[in-house]
């Protein structure tokens, strides 16, 4: 039997857990919370720091392969692994994601255009950084923001940038520029070891309170826009020699052309569709992928729309169930908080639904 490690033991390593047993791998996660997602449905837990040396030891002799279901593994902790096992997708993926510096610099590198930036350590870097995108621009920490935390946004010059260094806790910053989008997507995309390459369509996102809301396939984009996600996935692929999943994020601007925001080397939260809509989800494709194995058919089989559960959301659980045309999936969190995500739903229709 091939067992398959996951550092990280979110609802992203349950599901990909939940793929790989129907291949025939065991599944060992690391993740020092006890009774997280992943642990109820892997074969073992390794309860420990993602960077503690005895864990990594037992994970590295346990395991034939090991992945990731998060971007902010500790790259030395990633290296010393790779040093015995594979790990994909590779360390390199991480540092090129931890960071939205370097991030932004890599994906130039790659021909790819971004958001303007300019690096901020410190009040007086802020005040230059906006006054040269004239008072407007979106202010991020480097490193470990998501959902929109750790975000400030500077809509006109008349917003004061008095004390927002200090105020995004007086970490290294980066500034970008705003950019006027028109619409959000995002494509799923996967690389094989032997350097084969397969997209899922791109899907439109829709945030809410700075966390995902909707992802609705197809995307309102030409077919020339489509086409260029996937043309900047493949650069970004070949890049980084890379196997797995990725997911990436762009802004469509209103004339079709794509700004990228930032990419996830893991799968995405705005792929969840492929569960419901194609016959090989991309959580199967990372587990093929990362196995040595063919990826699977990346074609749609319906419209549809990914909903995403959030705190009280799942109070309509049962309205949600009585849908005949949903899927739903839980991630196996007993207490609900507010922005927590608790689940999905997936609706095979090509109707935005708002409510169950
Ligand atoms: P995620 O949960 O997707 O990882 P995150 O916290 O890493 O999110 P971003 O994706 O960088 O944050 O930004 C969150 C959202 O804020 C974007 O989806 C977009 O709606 C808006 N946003 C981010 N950067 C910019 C920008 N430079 N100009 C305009 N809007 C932006
Ligand atoms: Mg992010
Ligand atoms: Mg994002």
């Amino acid at each position: 039997v091939t067992t398959i490690g996951i550092i990280g033991g979110g609802q992203l390593g349950r599901m990909l857990a939940m793929a790989a047993a129907r291949l025939n791998f065991r599944i060992v996660i690391l993740e020092p919370q006890a009774d997280c997602p992943a642990a109820q449905v892997a074969n073992e837990q390794i309860v420990a720091a993602y960077d503690d040396p005895a864990a990594l030891a037992e994970l590295a002799t346990s395991c034939d392969i090991i992945t990731y279901e998060f971007e902010n593994v500790p790259v030395a902790a990633a290296e010393t692994l790779a040093s015995k096992v594979p790990v994909y997708p590779p360390p390199k993926a991480l540092e090129a994601a931890q960071d939205r510096l370097i991030e932004k610099r890599f994906i130039n590198g790659c021909g790819i255009p971004t958001a303007g930036f300019h690096s901020v350590d410190s009040q007086a870097d802020l005040e230059a950084a906006l006054k040269d995108f004239g008072g407007r621009g979106v202010l991020k920490t480097r490193r470990l923001g998501y959902d929109g935390k750790g975000q400030r946004v500077f809509r006109s010059a008349a917003d004061t940038a008095a004390g927002a260094f200090a105020a995004l806790g007086g970490v290294p910053l980066i500034l970008e520029s705003f950019v006027s989008f028109e619409r959000e997507i995002s494509i799923i995309a996967a690389r094989a070891t032997d350097g084969t390459i397969a997209c899922y369509d791109p899907a439109e996102n829709v945030h809410r309170d700075g966390i995902l809301h909707t992802s609705t396939v197809p995307a309102s984009i030409s077919a020339e826009t489509a086409a260029a996600a996937r043309e900047a996935a493949e650069k970004i692929l070949a890049a980084l020699g890379y196997v797995g999943v990725i997911g990436i994020e762009f802004f469509v601007l209103a004339d079709g052309s794509l700004i990228a925001n930032e990419m996830a080397p893991r799968v995405h939260n705005s792929g969840h569709w492929t569960e419901a809509a194609c016959v090989i989800s991309q959580f199967e494709q990372h587990i093929r992928a990362v196995a040595g194995l063919p990826l699977g058919n990346t074609g749609r089989q319906s419209d549809c729309v990914m909903q995403n559960l959030i705190g009280d959301d799942i109070l309509e659980l049962r309205d949600w169930l009585r849908r005949p045309d949903t899927l739903v999936h839980l991630y196996g969190k007993t207490e609900s908080r507010p922005g927590r995500k608790m689940g999905h739903v997936t609706i095979l229709t090509a109707n935005l639904p708002v409510s169950p």
